[in-house]
């Protein structure tokens, strides 16, 4: 499939979905056994103590669990991967149907650099920051090599075609066997679900902004048996389109990736950090002291 072959209905990345579905047998490597990982409670969040690596070793291992169960009759429920940053904290903290639908994930990252530094004060230091941003590459070279495949789903329709686009040409091994902007009404999320599940896909990325995307999930997981992981992923194809630049590497360490969002979307990001980030401080810091 060339880069320009993503047309806006998905019926025809389907069939080869289908084809292969047959041949589980063709993910031919080592996979890991699924393991579930620690946790450290921050800003009332359990987040995992993962690395970006360990975390795609996982999706593999759960993905082919799906698949088999799959080929067996039996589909799985996906395994929702959710993500925690300064935002999520925050709303978590003053939302209790956020916090619960949250609560529902089978594993949350840590997406946001100030998550590892309240898991340093903790005194329970998480490994890594896995921001999605940087584990969809992760994630994008172990399906290639695996064979596994992924649906995006979310943002408008160029900016959804110009991420696939871009994945496509970035990895030409990859698998994506359909896509759909992120504009429907809760009236078409049975179809869209349908869709989804007779793509074949395997990992299914989520880009409708917080909380659309985490309701999205736990209200339609029922829906998607047979998909392995439901990953959301917020801006991810504005990064992936090349409208939206990722901050250099120092302040991304520094935990100030935020603010250069915030610089580049001022309309739309500054009044969401500028609120939520003193909330996610004082929720992380009533974390620390809960956990001591
Ligand atoms: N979006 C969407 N449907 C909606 C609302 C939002 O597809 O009904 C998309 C929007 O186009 C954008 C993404 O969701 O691509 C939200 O990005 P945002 O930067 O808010 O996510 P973050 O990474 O900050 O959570």
């Amino acid at each position: 499939m060339k880069p320009g072959d993503f047309s806006p209905s998905n019926s025809k990345y389907k069939k080869s979905g289908r084809e292969k579905e047959r041949n589980v047998s063709s993910l031919q490597i080592a996979v890991p056994a699924p393991q579930s990982f620690r946790t450290v409670t921050i800003g009332r969040l359990p987040t995992a103590v993962v690395t970006a690596e360990e975390m795609a070793a996982q999706m593999v291992a759960d993905c082919v669990a799906a698949r088999k169960a799959r080929a067996n009759g039996q589909p799985l429920r996906p395994k929702v991967v959710f993500s925690s940053n300064g935002q999520g904290v925050s709303l978590a903290g003053d939302d209790a149907d956020f916090r619960a639908i949250m609560l529902q994930a089978d594993m949350i990252h840590a997406d946001g650099m100030s998550v590892v530094f309240a898991s340093r004060l903790l005194g329970k230091p998480l490994p890594e920051r896995v921001a999605t941003t940087d584990f969809f590459h992760n994630a994008a070279r172990s399906a290639s090599l695996t064979g596994l495949r992924f649906y995006m789903l979310g943002a408008s329709e160029a900016q959804n075609l110009r991420a696939c686009q871009a994945v496509k040409a970035m990895y030409p091994d990859l698998q994506i066997v359909g896509r759909r902007n992120g504009y429907f009404s809760r009236d078409d999320e049975e179809a869209i679900c349908k869709d989804i599940v007779a793509s074949g896909a395997d990992i299914l990325w989520i880009a409708l902004g917080k909380p659309k995307q985490e309701e999205f999930c736990v209200r339609n997981r029922e829906m998607l048996r047979g998909v392995g992981w439901l990953k959301t992923c917020g801006g991810l194809y504005a990064f992936l389109a090349g409208a939206d630049k990722r901050a250099p590497l120092w302040m991304q360490k520094a935990g100030f990736e935020w603010a250069y969002r915030a610089c580049q979307n001022p309309g739309r990001l500054a009044w969401r950090y500028l609120s939520t980030n003193p909330r996610a401080f004082a929720a992380m810091l009533f974390a620390s002291q809960e956990q001591r």
